[in-house]
């Protein structure tokens, strides 16, 4: 904590308090003095919410750089996602058709195969 030194007002002598201390007491004529401040402690939370209001305003950019990053990472993601679904619905698809076709010609050739015995 800062030390300030301050003339005692009745002896001269140094007067040693810390900051934030209501009352000082003189070591010389062991007199004790109210300790006034310039800036009262509202004003001391006044500029603390404009401090926090400054490094409010400039921590924005770096959350809208966050905020980017991160809706692009989603969108990524996103898109994998759909991408994977998609051809797996698509592979699902194409595997179906193939094994309903070779069952057509498996049935083809068995006809076919029938109809030349007939003979
Ligand atoms: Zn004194």
């Amino acid at each position: 904590m800062k030390i300030i030194e301050k003339k005692c007002p009745n002896c001269g002598g140094n007067l040693d308090f810390k900051v934030g201390e209501r009352d000082v007491k003189c070591e010389s004529c062991r007199r004790k003095f109210a300790v006034e401040y310039d800036a009262d402690l509202s004003d001391l939370s006044e500029k603390a919410k404009e401090a926090l209001k400054a490094a409010d305003v400039s921590l924005r950019p770096i959350r809208r750089v966050f905020f980017v990053f991160f809706g692009i990472f989603f969108v990524i993601v996103a898109t994998a996602i759909i991408i994977s679904v998609v051809a797996m619905v698509n592979s699902r698809n194409e595997f179906n058709k193939k094994v309903e076709q070779s069952q057509q010609e498996f049935e083809n050739t068995k006809q076919e195969m029938l109809e030349s015995i007939d003979y």
